[in-house]
């Protein structure tokens, strides 16, 4: 396993590098301008970025003379490996990303028999400071660019082309942002980043929209914008808790946006959509697993358009928090079915790397590596930001 020093290090925060992946296409062409080339070549570019081609000597549709000043400017690296973690026999790896001012950051790539699912970071650190969290007691470290959110799904498909994966080549098909950070906290360039994954090629990746998932803690005015925005990806709230009581605990975002308040969003989300939304509950022994406590969430629940996705937690060493046991789940799920809500348990698989956000750093932890959330939160910009004015 590879030495991380660079976890020990401060890092120097600070906004990245200019990238391709940031710029509309009008700003692309003229960038592309700037330097003395013709527009049609921002078009190459994206095509090679989208492609997951960082080698400057393979874009060979681009004059040789030019390929350096145009991938320096406009391709540089945003995403440096540290490592990859491989768990159930290769089709589960997990990477943990440098950035360009030392943060780090991880994504989970994870092949099913039918489709690959990468999960994504949005940001590094996280500033909702949910208890149970490793990553939410390390703080936000700063919001990632889009670019850097982008990149983390392009290196995914590219590793799917590649056939890193065993399997042989295949093609990314999903993305969930459920690695760190609130996405909805980052709203401008989350949004961007929707764009480019369901933009078919030489402008992104060409994914459906019902195949990408925007999860959220409950960032109720996200909620709406995202609403406002007509597009059909798929929502997931992390709810944790049904009433507003145990919630003010575990989900400290929910004194400013209560249990009621985020359901009616993700209400009003389905209802645009005519997609059910998924409730994520994590499974807290003693805490949030009681059965009157399934009987609240299925009668808070019943007749919405909603699915129950419950996740045993992933507990971190030392942490009191720990997952409910067997019996326990079971009732959860039998009461919640029983008041007509359809439940499901996230598999194994998720159990190990992709329990929630958050769940990745813990699973660092748990290993004995320190991650990203012993990195000393210094947040740069405030938690939740929702205009295109903030990213200035
Ligand atoms: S559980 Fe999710 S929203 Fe809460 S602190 Fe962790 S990463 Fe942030």
């Amino acid at each position: 396993m590879t030495a991380l020093p660079l976890v020990f290090d401060a890092p120097r925060r600070g906004k990245p590098p200019r990238h391709l992946a940031d710029l509309t296409r009008e700003e692309a062409r003229a960038a592309v301008a700037d330097l003395g080339q013709p527009a049609f070549r921002a078009d190459q570019l994206s095509r090679h970025f989208f492609r997951g081609t960082t080698d400057p000597a393979q874009m060979t549709d681009v004059p040789a003379a030019a390929r350096e000043s145009l991938t320096s400017t406009l391709l540089p690296g945003l995403l440096t490996p540290v490592r990859h973690q491989a768990a159930d026999g290769g089709r589960t790896r997990k990477t943990l990303w440098r950035l360009h001012d030392g943060a780090l950051v991880e994504s989970v790539l994870m092949r099913y028999p039918d489709r690959a699912t990468v999960c994504i970071s949005s940001q590094a650190g996280c500033g909702m400071a949910c208890p149970f969290c490793a990553t939410g007691q390390g703080g936000l470290t700063r919001n990632l660019s889009a670019a850097e959110i982008i990149g983390q799904a392009v290196a995914a498909a590219r590793a799917m082309a590649d056939g890193d994966l065993p399997g042989g080549p295949g093609r990314l098909s999903n993305v969930v942002f459920m690695g760190m950070g609130e996405p909805l906290a980052n709203y401008a360039r989350v949004r961007k980043t929707l764009e480019a994954l369901y933009t078919p090629a030489p402008h992104g990746l060409g994914l459906s929209q019902r195949s990408i998932t925007v999860s959220t803690v409950g960032v109720v005015p996200g909620i709406r914008k995202l609403t406002e925005e007509g597009l059909s990806v798929t929502l997931a709230v992390s709810l944790h808790a049904p009433d507003d009581e145990l919630r003010n605990t575990l989900v400290p975002v929910n004194t400013r946006w209560k249990v009621a308040e985020v359901v009616a969003a993700a209400d009003a989300y389905a209802e645009r959509t005519g997609r059910r939304y998924s409730v994520e509950y994590a499974l807290i022994r003693d805490v949030n697993d009681q059965p009157e406590r399934a009987d609240l969430l299925g009668k808070l629940l019943a007749r919405r358009r909603a699915h129950v996705n419950l996740i045993p937690l992933n507990p971190t060493p030392g942490s009191p928090w720990d997952a409910s046991p067997l019996p326990a789940q079971r009732e959860f799920v039998a009461r919640l079915r029983a008041a007509g809500v359809p439940t499901t348990v996230r598999d194994t698989r998720g159990q190990d790397i992709d329990g929630a956000c958050g769940q990745l750093a813990a699973a660092d932890l748990a290993e004995g590596v320190p991650s990203v959330a012993v990195v000393p939160p210094e947040p740069v910009e405030p938690p939740v930001e929702l205009g295109a004015e903030a990213d200035e």
